[in-house]
């Protein structure tokens, strides 16, 4: 039997629909902006657990897991691109500009899949700030890295 790590993992990895996975690099963040129960997990060794195995069941089929700079997704608005503490309020997001509304976790969740197609885009030129920020494969995950 597998554990709940490796079945999730690898139904993750199989979906036909996506060759890229996008993750956030908390390597390097001590986030107040999180909730404690938040932080304890993303730290916990079931988390990195969970990275590892989406990480090579992906590369196995072909795929790629690359992260991204954490900051700010959570406070920025998806929509009008607005960013301030203040939009979000625990799990919901209400942006104070422009009035979208969406679940925090998506909304955050839209940002961090837009920041890398930003970095895409702008390629390694200026990686590692806010419009453009870094991205790093999970093999090297200590320098940015040029993209291909
Ligand atoms: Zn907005």
């Amino acid at each position: 039997m597998c554990n709940q790590n490796h079945c999730l993992s690898k139904q993750l990895a199989r979906q036909p629909q996506f060759t890229t996975f996008v993750l956030e690099d908390l390597s390097g963040i001590r986030a107040k902006r999180r909730g404690k129960k938040l932080n304890k997990w993303l730290s916990s060794w079931t988390f990195r657990q969970f990275e590892m195995f989406l990480g090579y069941k992906a590369e196995a089929l072909g795929k790629r897991v690359v992260f991204v700079d954490p900051r700010y997704t959570s406070q920025k608005c998806n929509r009008c691109g607005h960013t301030a503490k203040a939009n979000r309020c625990k799990a919901r997001f209400h942006c104070k500009a422009c009035g979208f509304k969406a679940h925090a976790d998506t909304n955050a969740a839209m940002n961090i899949r837009d920041n890398y197609i930003l970095s895409c885009a702008f390629g390694s030129q200026g990686q590692g700030t806010v419009n453009c920020p870094y991205v790093s494969e999970i093999a090297s995950r200590d320098k940015p890295l040029g993209l291909r």
